[in-house]
């Protein structure tokens, strides 16, 4: 029989519309609170910011959300996305497990940030606005918002986490082709940026401070808002295409998936092809096991605390309930940029703490080794955020080994690695240090945390 490692769909197949799993939760996330009322943020709270059409999305409990026709539009220039059975993988791994894998790197973006870039570029757009502020952490972010607001006509400014503005030039001059301007954050555009420059000149940056310089631009000007890349509600929502694909592949391959495992940095690409499984398993009894890898170094749902803290390090988010390393949390500079960020998704961590999904952490080298052994076997070099996913995957794979049977094992790969060379190269040459957080410095941040809620 020909071994056929592809699974599509056609146009017609793709899901038309996104799933909001708040409406199948048992107990329903708690509400973001205002930072100094200490009252559940309202819509007019979040209006600064974002625009009316996403802050309803935020706060939704509908099912089913549709996608709208210009989006989907713009989707079908790279959805359905390609789900692939990784047999080569598996013959080098001798398995007897099954293990197929999502891909979100074939967008314009490299990644799966571009499927929520364009309906919050769009949804902006609708409501008047002429400019976007947002951050980025390794730049897939950016680069898939910079093109989504070009599209739309809209002006973007950046603030992109300085280690990587230093680590990937390619990332900020792609998004400078997509017309974006880029800024290194900390910056001395904005008073939060200045006042970490102040404590430390040589600060590396972080999402948490990229994301106060961004909010702190757009609430300054009615016709600015703000994006967000990941974390927030409406983002998650917008990447369950992902799973509700991932579904629809898996029953044309004849196969449904014992494991799903996703990275995670604040929840979005986890959470996109993990949540429509989870429904299955919440409506329908389905068995099934959901994996987030976090990386050792930033493990705020194996080793933070679930509690309220800021998204950003300034304190100009509304608390969010959250698991998190405090706000101010500064993660060591690994290469999986887009995973070092301080907290976790709202109804991410309210599933973690029920007991729902299930979280690890893995070393930097581990997983650089798994996306190498990825690349040599499949032909895609994965982005390093990728790699945790994939070494996930392996894990899955031997255990189910050496328990003597077979698994069907599903992950996302989030994205490619062509703007991440430098990041192998370092690993070749055996110069890519393993860090791992000791229970004294998860200790020291956490205490600095100082919330009283
Ligand atoms: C941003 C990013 C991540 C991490 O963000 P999530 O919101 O947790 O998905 C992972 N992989 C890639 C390729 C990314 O660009």
């Amino acid at each position: 029989m020909k071994k056929n490692s592809k699974i599509l769909l056609s146009d017609d197949e793709m899901p038309r519309q996104w799933y909001n799993i708040v409406a199948d939760m048992p107990n329903k996330p708690m509400p973001p609170l205002h930072p100094a009322t200490k009252q559940p943020v309202g819509p007019e709270d979040l209006a600064a910011v974002f625009p009316m059409e996403l802050i309803k999305q935020e706060v939704s409990s509908e099912r089913y959300i549709d996608i709208p026709e210009e989006v989907l539009d713009l989707y079908t220039a790279f959805r359905p996305s390609p789900m692939f059975r990784a047999f080569n993988l598996e013959k080098s791994l001798g398995t007897k497990s099954k293990i197929y894998y999502k891909y979100e790197g074939g967008n314009y973006s490299g990644s799966h940030k571009a499927n929520t870039a364009l309906p919050q570029a769009y949804y902006n757009k609708m409501e008047g606005i002429k400019r976007i502020t947002t951050e980025t952490g390794a730049g897939q972010w950016g680069s898939a918002m910079s093109f989504a607001c070009h599209h739309f006509g809209l002006e973007l400014l950046v603030f992109m986490v300085k280690v990587s503005y230093n680590q990937k030039p390619g990332r900020k001059l792609l998004m400078n082709t997509y017309n974006a301007k880029v800024v290194a954050s900390p910056s001395t555009m904005t008073v939060a940026g200045r006042k970490v420059l102040e404590l430390d000149p040589d600060s590396p940056g972080s999402l948490g401070i990229a994301i106060s310089e961004a909010m702190e631009v757009a609430v300054q000007d009615p016709y600015t808002k703000y994006a967000l890349g990941s974390v927030l509600n409406h983002v998650i929502l917008h990447q369950t295409i992902i799973g509700q694909e991932a579904l629809l592949q898996m029953e044309k391959a004849g196969d449904y998936p014992d494991v799903v495992i996703g990275c995670f940095g604040g929840g979005s690409n986890f959470s996109g092809i993990a949540f429509p499984f989870l429904r299955e398993k919440l409506l329908h009894g389905k068995n099934i096991r959901l994996v987030a890898v976090e990386p050792a170094s930033c493990p705020k749902l194996t080793k933070g605390k679930f509690m309220y803290d800021f998204g950003d390090s300034a304190g100009m988010t509304p608390l969010l309930p959250m698991y998190t390393l405090g706000h101010n949390f500064m993660p060591e500079k690994i290469h999986a940029g887009g995973l070092r960020y301080h907290g976790a998704g709202v109804i991410v961590s309210q599933l973690l703490k029920d007991g729902f999904i299930e979280a690890k952490a893995k070393m930097q080298r581990e997983c650089f080794e798994a996306g190498v052994l990825f690349a040599r076997t499949e032909g895609i070099l994965p982005a390093p955020e990728s790699t945790y996913a994939i070494a996930g995957a392996l894990d899955e794979a031997r255990k189910a080994d050496m328990e003597g049977v077979s698994r069907t094992i599903l992950f996302n790969l989030s994205g490619h690695g062509h703007f991440d060379i430098s990041a192998y190269e370092k690993y070749f040459e055996n110069n890519l240090p393993d860090h791992e957080l000791t229970t004294a410095e998860i200790d020291d941040a956490l205490s600095k945390i100082n919330i009283p809620v």
